[in-house]
């Protein structure tokens, strides 16, 4: 099981100052939509470009919309804008006019359930980091209440993270040396700890540990 992104081909000014400490999720509050309505709808609210990171439809299809590193434009309240990941599913969840979705699909659900893994890991995320937009906008029911929220948070805590590494004798050396970003696993949400490593490998791992030091 892999994550396949669709890179962004959306040119979006904005300054890369993101630090991620949440994942914040949303809805489109639409049924049917694309990337690019997306895309449209934020430039007509006067918008750089699209307001999230991340786009993901309803076939489970994630499409990358601003830069991780860049500032977002999804969630204001607690400057959320750049300390998250904003991640946006096609769908309307709630009660909304004649959209309203009462099934979020399984391909979806993977799909979201996949790139949050791959984001905790990669930026140290904990599961109570995993945010809906109504956590900091109460007003809003974003992304809806007919998602499963319980369930995706319950998935997220049993599963893992590197199920593949569970009985290895690193295992505590591993998990210690992904939590401080020296090395990761890979985007199908295994460390694979037998594998041997290649100069180029090896650098990157020095060089990140220069970066702490
Ligand atoms: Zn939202």
């Amino acid at each position: 099981m892999s994550i396949a992104v669709v890179g962004s081909k959306f040119k979006i000014e904005e300054p890369n100052n993101n630090k991620p400490e949440y994942i914040i999720i949303h809805h489109a509050l639409a049924k049917h939509c694309t990337i690019d309505d997306i895309q449209r709808w934020h430039l007509e609210l006067g918008w750089s470009g699209i307001g999230y990171h991340y786009f993901i439809s309803k076939e489970g299809y994630i499409f990358e919309g601003r830069k991780e590193e860049q500032r977002g434009g999804h969630c204001k309240q607690g400057d959320m804008n750049s300390r998250s990941i904003g991640i946006c599913l096609e769908g309307c969840y709630q009660e909304y006019k004649n959209q309203t979705d009462k099934d979020v699909p399984a391909k979806q659900l993977k799909a979201l359930f996949n790139l949050t893994k791959h984001l905790q890991r990669k930026y140290n995320i904990p599961v109570s980091n995993v945010k809906r937009h109504h956590d900091f906008a109460p007003y809003k029911l974003c992304p809806g209440n007919y998602f499963p929220w319980e369930e995706f948070i319950l998935t997220l805590q049993e599963e893992n993270i590197l199920p593949d590494i569970d009985k290895h004798w690193a295992k505590d050396n591993i998990y210690k040396v992904v939590a401080a970003g020296i090395m990761e696993g890979f985007p199908d949400g295994e460390f694979k700890p037998n594998l041997t490593v290649t100069r180029a490998e090896l650098a990157t791992v020095v060089a990140n540990l220069l970066d702490i030091m």
